[in-house]
């Protein structure tokens, strides 16, 4: 076998958002130059290895990873897609969270996610509406719990929605349900 003469090959990356990665050779000044089409991903902006690129039905190329691509309902969709699908904002995303975690009152949404106790009214009800949540009781005062829909919303985004905010909130969080199991625990509850 030849021996490789890796010294004798330059490298040239050429930007290209829209061209799949692909080799070229020709050669200057007796080396040879192996030029490649690099790929950016759409959503973090990484430079992509041919392997790592993953094409979405759309036609955007990004990380063939989570957070850029995520498995839903058996697809593999990008960012813009998955968002289309299922429209998730990051405050809408911490309000199921708090839900999920058993926070029941608006005000204590609002504080936790840092915004207007209108703002979490109206989250609360457009999840409400598309079917994120639902009541376990038969009235609507009852306490609201997360649909299949919203429980599926939540796995999907804490994946894609990861950002000091998030990680601020997630630790109030914590501490908030941390102290109320606690409480119910002294009340035997
Ligand atoms: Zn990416
Ligand atoms: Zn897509």
């Amino acid at each position: 076998m030849a021996e490789q003469r890796e010294d004798l090959i330059e490298e040239r990356i050429i930007p290209s958002g829209e061209l799949l990665g692909g080799k070229m050779l020709s050669s200057s000044e007796g080396r040879i130059v192996r030029e490649v089409r690099a790929t950016f991903c759409v959503t973090c902006h990484k430079y992509l290895k041919l392997e790592e690129i993953y094409l979405c039905g759309c036609g955007r190329k990004v990380c063939g990873t989570e957070p850029c691509m995520t498995e839903y309902e058996g697809r593999k969709l990008c960012r813009v897609c998955m968002q289309t699908e299922l429209p998730i904002e990051k405050t809408d995303l911490m309000v199921l969270e708090a839900i999920h975690a058993g926070i029941r009152s608006k005000k204590t949404i609002a504080h936790l996610a840092r915004i207007t106790f209108n703002e979490t009214g109206a989250i609360l009800q457009r999840m409400w509406n598309e079917g994120f949540l639902s009541s376990r009781g038969v009235s609507i005062f009852s306490l609201p719990i997360l649909t299949n829909k919203g429980l599926t919303a939540l796995k999907v985004y804490s994946g894609i929605y990861q950002d000091a905010d998030l990680s601020q909130f997630r630790t109030s969080l914590n501490e908030m349900s941390v102290k109320k199991s606690d409480a119910e625990n002294r009340t035997g509850l």
